[in-house]
């Protein structure tokens, strides 16, 4: 667990950077510490942390060019890691605005007229937070600020695969005191992140399916909450009255953005028959201007496969579809240039059911299209997959939408667009199958899901309950009784 890991460059391809994960006493020691120190944080009040968050969005707005530069290093890409800096910083104003409203503890009368609801919460002390590569910091500090906003002090264990940008923002964190002591992001790969689960009272896993049912398993021994945000295998579903112009951009963004790198892709288009040579053609021609962003970050819109094992998978993904007939109308393969592995965005027909590429996460920039023949078909297709993270569907008439919406098997559907749960904090979802466990990560129970509720009932009349015994409601009633 303690043995350094060496990090790869995606555009290069070199190990140039080092993690070193903390021996398992050093781990235990920082959680002891962190448990410690939330008993001050959830002490000063709502009103002393969101002075805390917004501290810390100062400082991280003053430095921000490092955390740049080492989340550029770390994914390859400029403009979505810039992206990813908006998105971090808007989400604390916005937890720091709907706290207030959410965290507020509620007095009411009950369906007793003379006892009374004081309904309170109190945080889980300790939160641990594991997060994947794709987006190293949004995915990292997601489910930490509202945590973190509840009372509760929050341990981080990034991906070991982009770690980078964990120097600089730890920095900001050592600059803000009364963060520092109740918020640590540690360095480590797969065994540190199984220590995180030992060590703390509720876990926040983003990551693959097949870690997260370990994660799930440990917890559940643990007896702690495991919030799991797995993987995904979205299909979109374009029905013959739908905008072509309009889906196809929406799809070709849906499936391609961050290099197709997105729990929430597109990976499977369902088009309908007499539309579907149209679709195929405007989706080829809008995925062919895309360039590359190579030599720079600013060259084009695709960056490199961030992971050289995703580049592997996408590849036998490509190569299983291509030996079981299916025909790629541009992209097609994984190259290697200058170090790094790169897809261009590659629309694929002539696919099925049994090929990888429809079956199992690609985490690429692929987009298989397959014609389906009534509304019928097309849901059981989209409902064909273990997963169950998002979906869209495209169609003229609303209503006819929102009616299919409510027989796909996903937490999140955009409709007439695509993608849009990683925009719209707002809407409560779970997701479906094997996709993830447990609360809402987006809407107001991202905040409430790290409280424990407590319900204090309150007898507000001195007199005796009509289900007493009888014989014990007063000792006047029992004097009198025996006189
Ligand atoms: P991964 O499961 O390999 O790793 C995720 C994290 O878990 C890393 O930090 C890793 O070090 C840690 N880890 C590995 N073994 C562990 C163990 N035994 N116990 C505890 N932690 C352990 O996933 P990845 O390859 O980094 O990320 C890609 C996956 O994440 C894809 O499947 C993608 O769909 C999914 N993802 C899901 C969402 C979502 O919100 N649903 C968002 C982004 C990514």
């Amino acid at each position: 667990m303690t043995e350094p890991i060496e990090v790869r460059n995606p555009r290069t391809g070199q190990h140039d950077y080092v993690i070193v994960p903390p021996p398992p006493i050093i781990l235990t020691q920082t959680c002891t510490r962190l448990r410690r120190s939330q008993k001050s944080w959830q002490q000063i009040g709502l009103e002393g942390r969101i002075a805390a968050l917004q501290q810390w969005k100062q400082v991280i707005i003053s430095t921000q060019d490092r955390l740049t530069q080492a989340l550029v290093t770390d994914t390859g890409r400029l403009s979505v890691s810039e992206l990813e800096i908006g998105s971090f910083l808007a989400s604390i104003d916005r937890w720091c605005k709907l706290g207030p409203k959410l965290l507020k503890s509620t007095r009411q009368s009950t369906s007793i007229p003379f006892i009374d609801l004081h309904q309170t919460a109190v945080p889980y002390p300790l939160v641990g937070v594991i997060s994947p590569w794709n987006f190293p910091l949004l995915l990292s500090t997601i489910d930490t600020i509202p945590a973190l906003l509840a009372g509760c002090a929050v341990i981080v264990k990034p991906s070991e695969i982009a770690p980078r940008f964990m120097a600089p923002l730890s920095l900001t964190v050592n600059a803000v005191p009364q963060l520092r002591d109740v918020l640590a992001f540690v360095e480590g790969g797969g065994e540190t992140g199984a220590a995180v689960v030992e060590n703390v009272d509720l876990i926040c896993f983003t990551g693959s399916v097949a870690t997260g049912k370990k994660v799930g398993e440990k917890a559940a021994k643990r007896f702690i909450p495991a919030f799991l945000e797995l993987g995904g295998k979205d299909p979109a579903i374009v029905l013959e009255s739908a905008d072509l112009e309009l889906a196809t951009s929406a799809i070709l963004w849906g499936s391609v953005v961050n290099t197709g790198q997105s729990c929430l892709s597109i990976e499977r288009i369902y088009v309908a028959q007499p539309i579907f040579e149209e679709f195929v053609e405007l989706l080829v021609t809008k995925a062919l201007r895309l360039q590359l962003a190579y030599p720079t970050t600013e060259s084009g819109e695709i960056g490199p496969i961030i992971s050289e094992k995703q580049a592997a998978i996408i590849s036998d993904h490509l190569q299983d579809a291509r030996e079981q007939g299916a025909i790629a109308h541009c992209g097609g393969q994984v190259e290697k240039i200058g170090g790094g592995w790169w897809c261009r965005p590659t629309v694929l027909t002539q696919v099925n059911h049994s090929m990888k590429v429809m079956k199992e996460e690609t985490f690429g920039p692929i987009m298989p299209v397959m014609p389906f023949s009534s509304v019928e078909e097309a849901i059981f297709l989209a409902n064909d997959t273990i997963y169950g993270l998002s979906a869209a569907i495209f169609a003229k008439e609303e209503a006819q939408a929102i009616a299919l919406a409510q027989h796909i098997e996903a937490g999140s559907i955009s409709i007439n667009d695509a993608a849009l749960t990683a925009l719209i904090h707002e809407g409560e979802k779970n997701s479906f199958k094997y996709s993830g466990l447990g609360s809402s990560r987006m809407g107001p129970a991202a905040l409430t899901r790290f409280l424990r509720k407590k319900a204090l009932l309150v007898k507000t009349k001195s007199i005796p309950d009509p289900w007493w015994f009888v014989d014990a409601r007063s000792t006047a009633s029992r004097r009198d009784a025996h006189q």
